[in-house]
């Protein structure tokens, strides 16, 4: 619970809404009925109702846009313009958290024109406000607030956007890393036991690497790692996924692949490589273990045999291809 919470953005904030809407919204249901405003303590409890339920919701289904979205448009924004309708002027202060809220559950675009579209509403319908002076203090106050809180959310949707991509892509060839393998490959596994899709991986190894390095030196090295990358990138379909497991090993995720379509999909690249691949003294070849994910396999077992496979190409003499799917260690290519 305290790890989705510290790794889902959303979930946290709509987990902290619900907390807030507890404590804040409450005491005003409990003091309405108290008061005999049965109305507004009952548009409050619905109000509650909503966050509660879609907070549930979230948490369960993992679907936190759309239930942003559902936040952020009936309870914050229907409610305040549902309290401002019910309850008069005092009814139109609830604009402004709903505001808040509203750009923390969805996108800044759409969370600005929310609190403009009820401001329009209300001030169609006008039994709200109790003067024309009235009206237009207001609409200024929320469209300077509006207008700073749009400013600073882009802002921040663009940071949060660029650490995530730098926290899951590998500077040198700008593949995803291996914290995004780890989530690939646990979404691959859960995917396969839910709808039975097929899953592939290949571990890709380059051969004597160090030597490379050794005799051209890094900056070489590092020109043979970005065009290995090209290589695998153009020569495996758009759904397929690479990723730098580190040093000189790449992964590749293939989805709804069979074993022989697997097997033909390396084969292709590795005769590539073998026509492209060069350092300054000759040809850099690569060595390739690879495994059809099995039913009930875990991710851990189904990568221990992709790598034995990849060890197994290694000591067969290296620039060849071995399938961990057979119990013989038999060299393919
Ligand atoms: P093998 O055929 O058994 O795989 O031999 P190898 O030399 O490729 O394997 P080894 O694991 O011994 O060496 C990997 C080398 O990859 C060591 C390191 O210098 C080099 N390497 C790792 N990361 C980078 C990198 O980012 N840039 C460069 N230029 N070299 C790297
Ligand atoms: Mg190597
Ligand atoms: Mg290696």
């Amino acid at each position: 619970m305290l790890y989705r919470l510290r790794n889902d953005f959303h979930l946290s904030v709509i987990t902290l809404m619900n907390a807030c809407a507890i404590v804040g919204i409450t005491p005003f249901a409990v003091w309405r009925f108290l008061r005999g405003e049965y109305w507004i303590g009952l548009i409050d409890l619905g109000i509650l109702g909503a966050i509660v339920g879609a907070t549930l919701y979230a948490w369960r289904t993992h679907k936190t846009a759309c239930t942003g979205l559902f936040l952020a448009l009936v309870p914050c924004t229907g409610g305040a313009i549902a309290i401002s309708l019910t309850a008069g002027e005092v009814g139109l202060f609830w604009l402004y958290p709903a505001l808040i809220c509203s750009f923390m559950l969805t996108r800044p675009l759409i969370a600005a024109l929310l609190p403009l579209g009820a401001l329009a509403l209300l001030i169609l319908e006008g039994s709200a406000f109790s003067s024309s002076q009235q009206i237009w203090s207001f609409s200024v106050t929320l469209l300077v607030v509006c207008a700073c809180t749009y400013v600073f959310a882009r802002r921040s949707e663009h940071q949060r956007n660029r650490l995530k991509h730098l926290a899951l892509l590998d500077p040198l060839t700008g593949v995803s890393n291996r914290r995004a393998l780890d989530e690939a490959l646990a979404r691959a596994v859960s995917e396969h036991e839910r709808l039975g899709t097929e899953y592939g991986l290949v571990l890709a190894d380059l051969d004597h690497f160090k030597r490379v390095n050794d005799t051209h030196g890094h900056h070489t090295g590092d020109r043979i790692l970005v065009d290995f990358v090209g290589v695998l990138a153009f020569n495996t379909r758009r759904s397929d996924q690479l990723f730098r497991f580190g040093g000189e090993e790449f992964v590749i995720l293939m989805s709804g692949t069979t074993p022989n379509g697997l097997q033909a999909a390396v084969e292709h690249v590795q005769s590539v490589l073998r026509k492209t691949l060069t350092s300054p003294s000759g040809p850099v070849t690569a060595s390739f273990g690879t495994a059809i994910l099995q039913r009930g396999e875990s991710v851990d077992h189904w990568f221990e045999r992709a790598d034995e496979a990849l060890y197994r190409a290694k000591s067969l003499g290296r620039d060849r291809i071995v399938s961990g799917d057979r119990s013989t260690s038999e060299a393919l290519s």
